[in-house]
């Protein structure tokens, strides 16, 4: 038996009486104070999603910078996006989808066979690391396009 002190008379009394036997003071049974643990519980889950956001912003951050290492892009108009990928369409010039893209891209692949000129430009994409566009142009025409990781 869990004895506890009457606050009414200061006699020891069972912790399980409802009064006090001796002044008739009630005995409040100390229940453990739920509401510290739920304030716990939640702080925990907080500073738990505050630290996953900034790691998430972390790297989202360091993802762009080694973006930015990769591609040696300086200017964030240079990248190509998913809107301007997606407006690139077969038979146009080079020209064209330079001015789609607002800047010239990177010659990553050039060959000439039988009169064919082939050239493959990438632009790197922004944000996400290996984010990228490749163009394929067959005498100054698109023909072909592929794109990784655009936004
Ligand atoms: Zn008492």
């Amino acid at each position: 038996m869990v004895l506890v002190q009457c606050p009414g008379c200061g006699k020891e009394v069972s912790r399980e009486a409802m009064q006090c036997p001796n002044c008739g003071h009630p005995i409040r049974t100390q229940k453990p104070k739920k509401n510290h643990g739920c304030l716990v519980a939640i702080l925990s889950v907080v500073i738990f999603f505050g630290i996953m956001g900034a790691v998430v912003v972390g790297a989202i951050g360091q993802n762009a910078g080694i973006q930015k290492a990769v591609s040696g892009v300086s200017d964030s108009s240079e990248y190509i996006t998913m809107e301007e990928y997606n407006l690139i369409e077969t038979g146009m010039s080079y020209d064209e989808v330079k001015e789609i893209v607002g800047s010239a891209g990177e010659v990553t692949s050039q060959v000439e066979l039988n009169g064919l000129k082939m050239t493959i430009i990438t632009w790197y994409g922004d944000g996400v690391a290996g984010s990228n566009a490749n163009v394929t142009f067959t005498n100054d025409k698109v023909t072909a396009k592929a794109q990784i990781g655009l936004q």
